[in-house]
């Protein structure tokens, strides 16, 4: 949220936080980020009506100047989140630096394997450290995910991307915003071939 929100290029105005992260990690974190960048979070389920939820009180949010942490998932989040899960994961893992799609590497925003557990480690274990997963170079999902395209503007939506042999990973899964335009929005790609 920072890397997106910090950038100069920054189009997001408000976030639909990803109620199934926060069932696990609450939304304790988010008011600071709500303040420093005037934009509403609205944390928010996976149900059509969880999604209409979470964007209507966004926009009404939007709509009224204000920027505030909501919550459209409470029958599954609460602000504090799963604390035992909390305190599970960081007695494995730890913070540590990771390379995201179109943005890049960013500080401390992943999560690795603390030293003690290095015999799990598939990294030490197994010859994986040099494999640098690549997308095509015609794949804008970094774009998207940042709000700055969308994904009837990609090349490839529709024609080579489908979900059935998806090139990115924004068409892999059904709330990916390459697969969810390809499901509802099927018209754009007759518009993007024209
Ligand atoms: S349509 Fe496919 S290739 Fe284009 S941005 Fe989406 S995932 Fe990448």
């Amino acid at each position: 949220m920072h890397a997106i929100l910090g950038s100069p290029r920054n189009r997001v105005q408000g976030f639909l936080a990803a109620g199934h992260v926060n069932a696990v990690m609450g939304y304790w974190e988010y008011p600071p980020i709500a303040a420093q960048y005037r934009v509403p979070i609205v944390v928010t389920g996976f149900e059509p009506l969880d999604i209409l939820q979470g964007i209507l009180q966004t926009v009404q949010q939007l709509e009224q100047g204000r920027y505030e942490v909501g919550n459209a998932y409470a029958r599954a989040v609460t602000f504090e989140g799963n604390k035992p899960a909390q305190a599970v994961i960081k007695q494995v893992l730890q913070e540590c630096d990771r390379k995201w799609r179109g943005i890049g590497t960013i500080p401390n925003s992943g999560w690795c394997l603390r030293p003690e557990f290095d015999a799990f480690n598939a990294e030490n274990r197994f010859d994986v450290a040099a494999i640098q997963p690549e997308e095509p170079s015609i794949c804008i999902a970094g774009l998207i995910l940042q709000g700055l395209q969308k994904p009837n503007e990609c090349p490839a939506f529709g024609k080579t991307c489908t979900p059935e042999h998806p090139l990115g990973a924004t068409m892999v899964s059904g709330e990916g915003a390459c697969a969810a335009y390809y499901r509802y929005r099927r018209d754009l790609i007759m518009e993007s071939n024209e």
